[in-house]
């Protein structure tokens, strides 16, 4: 005789996001109630605010499995916008994977500050020129582009898979005629290379020393690409390359931005400073950390 199966729980949005906002706390992963909306949404195919309007809608077993799926890459510390395979940088969708950093916060701040300089350059027969060091996702270069259709970008990476992402985001946002991709160390490059002299140059290089790079949360360590995050030195490599370039490549009244590490404000505007930068302008971050220097050409 056969035994009846005992029934399955059914699942309901609701009870997943008040079961697993507990776990992931529990787990000390960050946002645990965010985190759950926003796979939950992706699950469902639902924008995120939809799901209030369905809290008793139960999930199908397929449903709950995609579900617990994902939620396990997290559990293993995968970040949540590798596991999307995007985020918001300046209020633009953003496409990335595990060949690009994640873009920060912070970074908006400098992306911003550009915006302001490159706003008030003086108007020139030329359209502005902006060049983008260590591209990466690209975000910096399509927030740019974006505010400036007019300009021409130019964003350089070393990695052929990050380019391709960052690719993808100018397509994403119709910029691919705006932004021209090169894909070298920028340690390779010299003025010369570039028909024109630019009103901007910036840079969010990988700045995190060695020794730094050793205590980053497993996030970070385990999962974004180590290239784009540590010179595997003093995490100071890349400024005296982008000091040099600006030194050749910037137009008169152009500027150079770059972010640097918590502890590096002094050190960069030395070397800028080594570089005939004498003029600097220090950003300071959310946690009101000195996170920007900003040099203008004299
Ligand atoms: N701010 C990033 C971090 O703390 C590092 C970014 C970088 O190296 N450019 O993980």
């Amino acid at each position: 005789m056969a035994t009846a199966e005992p029934a399955k729980k059914v699942w309901t949005i609701l009870d997943l996001i008040t079961w697993g906002t507990g776990y992931l706390t529990e787990k000390n992963i960050d946002d645990a109630r965010l985190t759950i909306e926003l796979l939950l949404a992706r699950v469902l195919q639902l924008q995120r605010i939809q799901l209030y309007t369905k809290f008793d809608q139960p999930l199908s077993e397929t449903e709950l499995a995609s579900f617990k799926a994902l939620l396990k890459r997290r559990l293993n510390r995968e970040p949540l916008q590798y596991i999307l395979g995007d985020t918001e940088f300046m209020g633009l969708r953003i496409l990335v994977g595990p060949d690009v950093l994640i873009p920060r916060p912070e970074t908006e701040l400098l992306a911003e500050r550009a915006m302001i300089l490159l706003q008030q350059m003086p108007a020139t027969d030329h359209p502005l020129s902006i060049l983008d060091l260590g591209t990466g996702c690209g975000c910096i270069a399509v927030a740019l582009a974006r505010k400036f259709p007019q300009a021409e970008v130019t964003a350089v990476d070393v990695s052929a898979a990050a380019l391709t992402i960052a690719a993808s985001n100018a397509a994403l946002h119709g910029l691919e005629a705006n932004i021209r991709f090169i894909q070298e160390d920028m340690a390779a490059l010299s003025a010369d290379r570039f028909p024109r002299p630019f009103h901007c140059i910036i840079s969010n290089p990988p700045y995190i020393s060695a020794e730094e790079y050793g205590q980053v949360a497993p996030e970070v360590k385990d999962f974004e690409p180590g290239i784009a995050l540590t010179d595997n030195g003093n995490g100071l490599k890349f400024y005296p390359t982008i000091a040099h370039l600006a030194a050749g490549a910037l137009a008169p009244n152009g500027f150079v931005a770059v972010e640097h590490a918590f502890d590096q404000s002094t050190a960069v505007r030395e070397i800028f400073a080594d570089h005939g930068f004498t003029d600097a302008e220090v950003i300071k971050d959310y946690a009101g950390i000195e996170r920007h220097a900003v040099f203008r050409k004299r």
